[in-house]
This record gives structure tokens, sequence and C-alpha cells, in this order.
């Protein structure tokens, strides 16, 4: 996983605790977390999973 990308991520999650992420924010920070463990174990430190996975379906079906 390059670190431009991870410092992204990291940088997301932290904003995610101070206001919200769009969606295309949210998703690929998800995608991320997907594929990295590291973000991924600071994305848990942040619970930023918890609200992203009530969060995302939530905004599905606000939209459609
Ligand atoms: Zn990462």
């Amino acid at each position: 996983m390059n670190h431009r990308a991870c410092r992204k991520a990291t940088q997301l999650l932290s904003e995610a605790m101070e206001r919200e992420l769009t969606r295309s924010e949210r998703l690929w920070v998800w995608c991320h977390l997907s594929l990295c463990r590291s973000c991924r174990r600071y994305g848990r430190q942040v619970r930023f999973l918890r609200r992203a996975v009530r969060v995302i379906p939530v905004t599905e079906a606000a939209t459609s």
C-alpha cells in the first residue's frame, strides 16, 4: 500500500470525527481500509468503521 494513500486515509479518518465525510470520501476510505491493515487498525481506534457501515446504507436509501 502506498504511503500517500495511507496519509489520505488517516487524514480522512481523523476528519470524520469532526465533520461528516462526503459519500465519495467514505467510499474511498472504506475501500482503502478493506485493503490496508494498518489503516484498518487506525480506523477501529477512531471508531470510523462502526459509523461508516451504519451511514453508508442510510445514504444509499436516501438517494434511491
Ligand atoms: Zn493504508
